[in-house]
């Protein structure tokens, strides 16, 4: 079969008798296999005030295209989440000249991700350069007529700002999957061969939670390594041939001119 891709349209449905998915604009195709690659999609929080201009996700190119002008001028930064797209956001603001705060409920930076003394490290590399660091404050409110004036904290702490990243993680896109009644939590649940609970149905990378042997443990990764791997792992298993995926999880981080790369789960 040839390999073809079609753009500006959306999978919207899946036919698991007649194998066949049919798409939002009317297509229909018939499948052997079907491959799951549909990602996340950054968590909003629904904070009131999440819908006024300048309060922004970072997820897509468009997100980008979005963000980009709007730091052309100087701003007053808030981001919510001290993980890593937070403190990435947070490193180049600070380089343009913006003022930058980032709101962390936990009581380090990077705690889902590293170990406490790399925790402190960032702090330390991030205060030096001049962001404001807070640590057990949560958003409650976005606050503004029209535009972002300020945000909220749960304990009623105005800190005025116009513009907030949130940077809170990421949701698995399970949706069409659980609406044809796969299996699914938090992410769609796959064996070593990249397979769903549906023999014709794979999936792979972030939208996957997969076994990883070595830890014991099912997990879900949001790294490219593991998007390009794992699905290298399904399109093997689709051709027949026999797959055990279990990687040693990578990542890496760019914050100033520091580069952290981390090889295996803290
Ligand atoms: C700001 C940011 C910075 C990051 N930095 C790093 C980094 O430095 N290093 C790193 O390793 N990782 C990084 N990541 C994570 C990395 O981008 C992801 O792990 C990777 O993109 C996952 O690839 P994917 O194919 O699973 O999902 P995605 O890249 O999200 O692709 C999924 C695609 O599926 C499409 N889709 C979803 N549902 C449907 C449907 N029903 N029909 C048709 N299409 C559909 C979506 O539109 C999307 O294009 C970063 C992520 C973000 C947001």
């Amino acid at each position: 079969m040839r390999c073809r891709a079609k753009f500006g349209t959306s999978v919207s449905e899946i036919d698991r008798e007649g194998a066949r998915i049919q798409c939002a604009d009317g297509t229909s195709y018939g499948y052997d296999s079907l491959l799951l690659a549909t990602g996340t999609r950054p968590r909003m929080l629904g904070l009131p005030g999440f819908d006024l201009p300048g309060f922004l996700p970072l997820r897509t190119l468009a997100d980008v295209d979005h963000l980009r002008p709007l730091l052309e001028v100087p701003r007053c930064i808030v981001i919510v989440g001290g993980g890593y797209i937070g403190l990435e956001v947070a490193a180049v603001a600070r380089g343009l000249g913006h003022e930058v705060m980032v709101l962390e409920r936990q009581a380090r930076v990077l705690n889902r991700v590293v170990a406490p003394a790399l925790s402190q490290f960032y702090a330390t590399l991030h205060t030096s350069r001049g962001v404001v660091l807070r640590f057990g404050v949560s958003a409650a409110v976005v606050e503004g007529d029209g535009e972002v004036e300020a945000v909220q904290l749960t304990s009623g702490e105005r800190i005025e700002c116009d513009l907030v990243l949130v940077a809170v993680g990421a949701v698995p896109n399970t949706e069409l999957a659980q609406a044809v009644g796969l299996a699914v939590e938090d992410g769609i649940p796959v064996d070593a061969s990249c397979r769903t609970s549906d023999p014709a149905i794979f999936a792979a990378a972030d939208c996957t939670r997969f076994p990883a042997a070595r830890y014991g443990l099912t997990i879900r990764l949001e790294s490219v390594q593991n998007a390009v791997d794992q699905a290298k792992a399904a399109a093997k298993a689709i051709m027949g041939e026999e797959v055990t995926y279990d990687p040693v999880p990578w990542f890496w981080s760019d914050q100033y001119e520091v580069k952290l790369q981390i090889a295996g789960l803290s």
